[in-house]
């Protein structure tokens, strides 16, 4: 079993987590959490600012027009869609929840285009609750550390929850996000310069590709 308090404080020295940049609202962090989906972070950035100027809160956003809102978004992927769902999203909560996000995951997968993810970086990011948001960098890192081994973000998840102290679970996902970016990529990740190689199961894996194989030798 590996020490995960070892290896996340490790983790978090050369990856600190990089909060949402231009609000803390929960609001519009569900807003900029659907947007980034299949989006790349500097261009959902730009679209979430640009809304959150024009538009301020739910209440504005449930009385845009919505060309305007597909035009301001207009680079994020699935844009179409995606302009309609987030004034649905505005007029739910101004109807539903009295112009205030739910701040339980039940109620918040109840809204449209809103996964366990997405619920759990409002949860974790806009209400400081404990939750593990597993997106992609999540999901690679811990199997290839080999801190879960899972098939799926739901598995990965459950096997987080029970791995995951409460006190890291609201910075978890933004330190792990962060980790991906910069040294765990999805390819050629820096194993040469990474600070937990080893706690790493694909690092110290006999089935390792050559690239790893040589960067092990050279440490020992
Ligand atoms: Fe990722 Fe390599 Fe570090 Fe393992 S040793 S966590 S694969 S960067």
């Amino acid at each position: 079993m590996k020490n995960f308090e070892d290896l996340y404080i490790k983790i978090k020295e050369v990856s600190p987590a990089h909060h949402f940049e231009f609000t803390d609202s929960p609001f519009w962090i569900l807003i900029t959490t659907i947007l980034s989906h299949r989006t790349k972070d500097i261009v959902t950035d730009q679209a979430a600012r640009t809304l959150y100027n024009r538009y301020h809160d739910s209440e504005g956003l449930e009385h845009a027009d919505p060309a305007d809102v597909k035009a301001i978004i207009k680079y994020v992927g699935f844009s179409n869609v995606k302009s309609l769902r987030i004034i649905e999203i505005a007029r739910i909560i101004n109807h539903d929840y009295g112009g205030k996000v739910p701040d339980t995951h039940d109620e918040l997968v109840k809204l449209p285009g809103t996964g366990s993810k997405t619920a759990n970086i409002v949860l974790s990011q806009g209400f400081n609750i404990p939750a593990i948001a597993v997106d992609t960098h999540v999901f690679r890192i811990s199997n290839r550390i080999g801190l879960v081994h899972t098939k799926t973000p739901d598995e990965t998840e459950e096997a987080l929850k029970n791995i995951v102290p409460l006190k890291y679970q609201v910075e978890f996902n933004p330190v792990m996000v962060e980790f991906g970016k910069t040294i765990c990529k999805p390819v050629s990740p820096k194993c040469n310069i990474c600070p937990i190689s080893n706690y790493c199961d694909y690092f110290n894996n006999k089935d390792a590709t050559g690239a790893i194989k040589k960067i092990r030798k050279k440490a020992n």
